[in-house]
């Protein structure tokens, strides 16, 4: 057989195969993912092939798991890293929820939203799921949704509790779809006082504020992304920490997941029977390039200082927040990562229009997910005058296109005033 039948024969069969895909450079101006560092994407691309349980993919995992105790600020053995996105990690905060348990989640934006979506999916039972697949809505939950634009207040969340008297309790930290921070310490509080287990998703905030959470002990579950803090979008992982109280609880009642199962998940991490352990016992097929770069994005992160690195997002984000106050537009958020705001008055409705088109020419901002329709302008990893140059002349540019008077000119002259008085 010479190699030109060989290759009539298998031509037999005829595929449609598309040109090699290239994804150009934005400008990740969103509420995330943020710009990966080159250092996560260089260790991501280095990293040698080997195997999940090879020592020295071990050894990142440990040394990552130690990492991000200092990042969480955490004594919690079950501190560890979920593989896959925000919401895998949240979904494994959720699993130990059993069907009947009685929840009270509180919602004040897009993710919350989901988040509650997911909590009433696991507490519903069965005749709960069928009577709605997608959105059940079982009587054990209580949804306490608070305005767009709004925080979750420490009183909302006292006032639900004591009435309710839940097992388990939920809030986002810092919901991204508002740009609203919620309030963790009347949380705690309340989730202290009427003795019920608190889980909060920390996917904004982790690695942008600086808080340790082993000052929430009422707080047992906390979960978050690579993505927005912690920067390590390439294939990572999802910080996780929960505390011996939740451990205890799966102990006792299990959960219904073999793959977000926290306690068969922390062995791969060399957590077993509640300790740190030499060896890791398998649970899925951890990649060594993720790990690497997973282990990368930790360590800048710490390098940056976590306290430093929550000043510098607060600085940079007064300096946006100015520049497009001084545009005429209404900033409803108080996230520091990420800037929520209206459209002067008389161009209001336009903000779909005024996002397509800075979307189009790789400046990827975002409008709000849910009603109402606002901008969101973030600066994920984007801590430098040059960056925040970038950011805002792209977005005053926007502005003179749908036809607001502003004097750009005068607008940079004042970001960069501020910007050199540090
Ligand atoms: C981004 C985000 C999520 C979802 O994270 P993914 O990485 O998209 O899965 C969940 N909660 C909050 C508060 C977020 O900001």
């Amino acid at each position: 057989m010479n190699p030109q039948t060989n290759l009539n024969h298998q031509a037999e069969e005829v595929f449609e195969i598309y040109p090699r895909l290239i994804i150009p450079h934005t400008l990740a101006a969103g509420p995330g993912p943020g710009n990966t560092d080159p250092r996560v994407l260089e260790a991501f691309a280095t990293a040698g092939v080997a195997d999940h349980m090879q020592p020295d993919v071990v050894r990142g995992m440990k040394e990552a798991k130690f990492m991000l105790r200092q990042v969480f600020g955490t004594s919690n053995v079950y501190t560890y890293a979920v593989c896959g996105t925000g919401w895998s990690a949240l979904d494994c905060a959720f699993t130990p929820i059993l069907s009947g348990d009685s929840v009270v989640s509180f919602v004040n934006g897009t993710f919350s939203g989901i988040d509650d979506l997911n909590i009433r999916m696991k507490a519903s039972s069965n005749a709960d799921l069928a009577a709605n697949p997608l959105d059940p809505k079982p009587a054990n939950v209580v949804t306490v949704k608070v305005a767009h634009g709004q925080s979750v207040s420490g009183d909302v969340v006292e006032a639900a509790l004591a009435e309710h008297k839940p097992m388990w309790a939920f809030m986002a930290h810092w919901e991204t779809g508002s740009g609203r921070i919620n309030d963790l310490q009347g949380f705690n509080d309340a989730c202290a006082k009427h003795d019920v287990m608190g889980i909060v998703d920390c996917v904004s905030s982790l690695g942008i504020a600086k808080f340790n959470i082993d000052d929430y002990p009422a707080v047992t579950t906390w979960a978050s992304c690579p993505q927005k803090g912690i920067l390590g979008l390439p294939l990572t992982y999802a910080p996780i920490s929960f505390n011996d109280k939740v451990i205890d609880l799966i102990k006792q009642r299990g959960c219904p997941s073999y793959l977000h199962n926290p306690i068969l998940d922390a062995r791969h991490w060399c957590i077993d029977d509640g300790k740190d352990v030499e060896t890791a016992a398998y649970h899925r097929t951890h990649s060594s390039y993720a790990v690497a770069s997973f282990h990368e994005a930790l360590r800048l992160l710490l390098q940056h200082g976590r306290a430093q690195k929550a000043a510098d997002y607060a600085f940079y984000e007064k300096g946006l927040r100015n520049a497009v106050e001084t545009m005429g537009c209404k900033v409803t958020s108080n996230m520091t990562s990420l800037v929520v705001f209206n459209l002067p008055a008389e161009f209001e409705g336009r903000e779909k229009e005024l996002v397509t088109g800075c979307r189009e020419k790789g400046f990827a901002i975002w409008p709000t997910l849910s009603e109402p329709t606002q901008i969101r302008v973030g600066i994920l990893n984007q801590l430098n005058p040059a960056a925040i140059n970038d950011i805002v002349g792209r977005f005053a540019d926007a502005m003179i296109e749908l036809g607001v008077a502003l004097d750009k000119n005068k607008i940079m002259d004042e970001l960069n005033g501020y910007l050199a008085a540090r």
